[in-house]
């Protein structure tokens, strides 16, 4: 009766401990499938809140987060109803003035004072970008004792995820204005997307502003492509904050 029950024990704890085992295993490859993950920071920048929750609803199709860099002194309807989808809200200064020329005063109420005003409303900002992607090793330093990661706006970049930790990151504007078709737009996005896809653990920050027809916007058909396009080719859609924490 006794080795019965004693038989009945290893068995039981047997089981346990290949479930143990089989449940850590996961954890791991579904780590290390993140780790090799390689995605897209998308952006938008100043504050058009009009076009944006118009978009709110295609980005939900696609299940893609983005984050809204507004050049706004407080937070708003349009920034809460973005938070509540995931979708983050970084900064880019009141006035939209560039940081560079900024003397200090300016810098403290234009860019450094707003991060307390949001965290009242609260709303955590640890995302920053440069109007006119404008900066040097002087204003990032200082930027950096506020914000875990600041933004240019310049060029095509692959950062590593670990780069989005803290430090600052390029931008590669996606605007009507720099491609002249459809054709054009739809040849490099294709090209930087195959190009992160044959990363591992790559990322790259695309922007634009309005999403829209005019020229410093980005149409909803190129960014349907884009959403598309990423899909096909396995890409996820981060928020900045999402790699900061990870
Ligand atoms: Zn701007």
């Amino acid at each position: 009766m006794k080795t019965k029950k004693l038989k009945k024990v290893w068995v039981v704890l047997g089981i346990l401990i290949f479930a143990i085992v089989v449940t850590l295993g996961c954890i791991k490859l579904y780590r290390v499938k993140q780790a090799r993950q390689c995605g897209i920071l998308l952006a938008f920048d100043d504050y058009s809140p009009g076009s944006w929750t118009e978009a709110l609803e295609l980005f939900d199709k696609y299940n893609v987060h983005v984050t809204f860099f507004v050049a706004w002194d407080e937070p708003t309807e349009f920034c809460y109803k973005a938070l509540e989808k995931g979708h983050e809200i970084g900064f880019h200064t009141i006035g939209h003035t560039d940081v560079t020329d900024m003397d200090e005063e300016e810098l403290q109420r234009c860019v450094i004072d707003p991060i307390e005003t949001f965290r009242n409303g609260g709303i955590e900002m640890t995302s920053f970008a440069y109007p006119y992607g404008f900066h040097d090793d002087e204003t990032d330093e200082r930027l950096l004792e506020y914000y875990k990661v600041v933004r240019g706006a310049w060029y095509y970049e692959v950062h590593s995820k670990a780069d989005l930790r803290h430090g600052f990151v390029e931008a590669y504007p996606i605007d009507n204005i720099h491609f002249e078709t459809d054709e054009e737009f739809q040849a490099k996005i294709d090209q930087i997307l195959q190009e992160l896809s044959d990363n591992v653990g790559a990322v790259t920050c695309l922007y634009s502003h309005a999403i829209d027809v005019g020229d410093w916007c980005v149409k909803p058909e190129r960014l349907e492509y884009l959403f598309q396009k990423a899909d096909e080719l396995g890409l996820k859609f981060y928020t900045f904050k999402e790699l900061q924490n990870n």
